[in-house]
């Protein structure tokens, strides 16, 4: 098991003893949330009338410019907790009414969320777990979250690796979150869902960029070849411009009309027959019925 002593947690394989050194992403060796809280603004199937039960980590492995989180992500604020507070504030979120348990941007924590999703099972949690992720993730890691993880939301950001070097600092990144998707998708599928909530399976979001950053024709190319056409698909069109993105000409406007329909016609021509489609605007919410 991979641990916080000599991190290799991720793809950057820092190597670095986080009690003392930061890596890449400057998360510490212990547990560190930003919020825990009842959330609505995901997708419809995953909130249901209740809400998500969300835990925020604080830092992350990518450096995305546009980060619209950054405060978390980026600046890194939240605060240290132990095991047994996790515990306790997943099992708050449950007595909330909790639909699931959703934990955002939890890579750099993943060997300490075993041990935390291992008691919280023994003690009774049974609510979905959620790793909702950037997918820049090592197959590794990701095969020792086997059985604990319900439901991958896992993002695809970019194609192109110069994109994804120039705007959020790693060159690897379509090389590496196909091979994690992959691994996701062979531990639990495509998402499944059971009386409009989701139960298991693996959902790819993808946030669509001005100028054609993202890449999606090939994205979604890619993904019918190797996944096929009954994943689900969660086609994002809330970017706008917020952090650093207003220093990058390419990235300072929200998407066009004519890029997300593009978008759209993609997954039509393709043939993908679950896919969920967001309004064009940045407060947007997301459309009622899905494909
Ligand atoms: S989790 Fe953080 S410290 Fe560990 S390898 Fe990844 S970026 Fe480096």
């Amino acid at each position: 098991m991979k641990n916080t002593l000599n991190c290799n947690i991720c793809p950057h394989k820092c190597n670095v003893n986080r009690v003392d050194t930061l890596g890449f992403c400057q998360a510490p060796a212990q547990l560190k949330i930003n919020l825990a809280q009842l959330h609505f603004g995901e997708e419809p199937f995953l909130v249901g009338k209740k809400g998500s039960g969300t835990v925020f980590f604080s830092h992350c492995n990518l450096h995305c410019c546009y980060c619209q989180n950054y405060q978390i992500s980026a600046l890194g604020k939240g605060e240290i907790v132990s095991e047994t507070q996790l515990i306790e504030t997943l099992f708050s979120l449950k007595e909330q009414g909790a639909v699931n348990i959703n934990l955002v941007s939890p890579s750099p924590y993943s060997e300490l969320l075993i041990p935390v999703l291992m008691k919280a099972k023994s003690l009774g949690l049974d609510l979905p777990i959620v790793w909702n992720t950037n997918s820049y993730e090592s197959v590794d890691t990701l095969r020792e979250l086997e059985g604990l993880v319900d439901i991958y939301l896992a993002d695809f950001r970019y194609w192109d690796d110069d994109n994804s070097l120039a705007y959020s600092g790693v060159k690897d990144y379509r090389q590496v979150a196909s091979l994690a998707i992959k691994e996701m998708v062979r531990q639990t599928g495509s998402l499944k869902l059971d009386e409009g909530l989701a139960w298991m399976g693996t959902m790819i979001r993808i946030l669509v960029l001005p100028n054609n950053i993202t890449g999606t024709t090939s994205i979604l190319e890619w993904i019918a070849d190797n996944l096929g056409t009954s994943m689900m698909i969660s086609l994002m069109s809330q970017y706008y411009p917020t952090y650093k993105s207003r220093e990058y000409p390419q990235l300072n406007r929200n998407i066009s009309h004519e890029e997300y329909s593009r978008a759209v016609a993609d997954l039509e021509r393709l043939g993908f027959s679950n896919y969920l489609l967001q309004e064009l605007n940045p407060s947007a919410d997301w459309t009622p019925d899905f494909h």
